[in-house]
């Protein structure tokens, strides 16, 4: 089958394209100009005839997508600002609730073989900042985000109106579903992913220039920017991002996923956990803070994921296999001895 993949140059879709044109299937990937699609033609020079770049300049713009729904199968929506230092929240909920909706307008009107729309959500549409731990699941949503950020605009959180963007853009879509639903010819998912991390697919010159997730990530573990509160005390659940390709491309093949939300995610971390087994693996690279003792570590945000083991069945790469890789990558290209 062909499928579409919107922002198929970034770090996530990058890998999705990859497992797609694997495992056989045709792709059709947008890019926002034409030049940033040919680091990704080249890459998958081997599947010629296999993968085909279009240009879609601006997601929001209504019709955006008119032509490049026509004929494909299924839809997987991952194009969106991905970062925490917004200063109006319009550079980003624009985008990303507008593109959705046109896309999924677009797809309605002109995709007539379209089956299954997965939109690339995050777990920030799940969980909401609060005092006491708790275990989210796909029954909740972060609409506190969205309050502070309609309260506060410009001075709202970086993370608050990144997070309103992503649930303003996924209740956009199923909002769009039940509208429609008498004239819609697809199902919709939504696949909510923890912070991801692992190597990475796309071009990036220098490390500064990596994906937002990827770039906290560098930060902690290998220049040791953040203290040792931080190190001890922040964190969350992460997944390694050749895992959420898996679960995009699993969600398109499982019936069963139709209609559904589907929390992926390997587990909780704690920065030091990753910058322990960095330093162990490589005495060079930040020990970081010496005195953190995991089984004292507390973790406010879990994620029940017994949906996507029943659903999907994943099995997870490990922050050591995770950790692992990403090191070897950042060796090969000589960012680090
Ligand atoms: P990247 O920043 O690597 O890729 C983002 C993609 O979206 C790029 O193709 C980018 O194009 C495009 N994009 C960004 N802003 C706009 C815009 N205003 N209009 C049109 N296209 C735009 O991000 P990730 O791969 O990390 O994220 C991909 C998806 O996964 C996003 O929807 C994100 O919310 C979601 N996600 C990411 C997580 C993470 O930890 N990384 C966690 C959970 C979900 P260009 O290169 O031209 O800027």
């Amino acid at each position: 089958g062909k499928v579409l993949v919107t922002g198929a140059n970034g770090f996530l879709a990058y890998w999705l394209v990859k497992r797609l044109l694997e495992q056989g299937y045709s792709v059709r990937g947008t890019v926002r100009a034409q030049s940033k699609g040919i680091h990704l033609l080249e890459t998958f020079k081997d599947y010629t005839g296999q993968l085909e770049i279009v240009e879609v300049e601006d997601i929001a713009k209504p019709g955006a997508f008119d032509q490049v729904v026509k004929g494909v199968d299924a839809i997987f929506h991952s194009a969106s600002p991905v970062h925490l230092n917004a200063d109006d929240p319009d550079e980003q909920i624009l985008p990303a609730v507008g593109g959705t909706k046109g896309l999924l307008q677009s797809a309605m009107d002109y995709g007539n073989s379209v089956k299954r729309f997965i939109y690339m959500s995050s777990c920030a549409t799940v969980f909401r900042f609060q005092a006491e731990p708790a275990t989210f699941n796909e029954d909740d949503w972060n609409d506190t985000s969205v309050k502070e950020v309609q309260e506060k605009g410009r001075d709202a959180s970086g993370a608050s109106k990144y997070c309103a963007s992503k649930t303003l853009a996924e209740r956009a879509a199923w909002a769009f579903m039940q509208d429609n639903k008498d004239k819609v010819g697809f199902d919709l998912v939504a696949i909510q992913a923890p912070y991801v991390f692992g190597p990475f697919l796309q071009d990036v010159a220098v490390p500064e220039k990596l994906n937002s997730s990827n770039l906290d990530w560098w930060d902690a573990v290998v220049k040791g920017k953040k203290d040792d509160k931080f190190l001890a005390t922040m964190g969350m659940e992460w997944i390694d991002v050749r895992d959420v390709a898996l679960a995009h491309i699993l969600s398109l093949q499982k019936e069963a996923a139709g209609g559904n939300r589907c929390i992926v995610s390997s587990g909780v971390f704690k920065w030091q956990d990753f910058v322990n087994i960095a330093h162990t693996g490589d005495s060079k690279l930040p020990a970081g803070n010496t005195s953190y003792d995991p089984s004292k570590a507390v973790h406010h945000v879990r994620f029940d994921v017994s949906k996507a083991r029943k659903d999907l069945g994943i099995k997870y790469i490990t922050l050591e296999e995770g950790t692992k890789d990403m090191l070897a990558q950042f060796k090969e290209k000589g960012w680090i001895a």
